[in-house]
């Protein structure tokens, strides 16, 4: 039987063209820009980002 606990880990996603990076915080439920070495992985604010996301893919359009 499955549990629904697998959904505490945060999940990521990386833009293939700028190389932004955001985790997605469950709590306030939106995403968040993740921090490298104390320099955020903003990428470029006019990319039409396509995010490579690592396990379940869902889609919102
Ligand atoms: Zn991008």
């Amino acid at each position: 039987m499955l549990t629904r606990t697998e959904l505490r880990t945060p999940q990521r996603r990386e833009c293939e063209r700028c190389d932004r990076e955001e985790v997605w915080d469950a709590a306030d439920g939106c995403w968040r820009i993740t921090t490298d070495d104390g320099e955020r992985r903003t990428g470029n604010s006019h990319c039409i980002h396509e995010w490579d996301i690592d396990g379940t893919f869902r889609s919102y359009e």
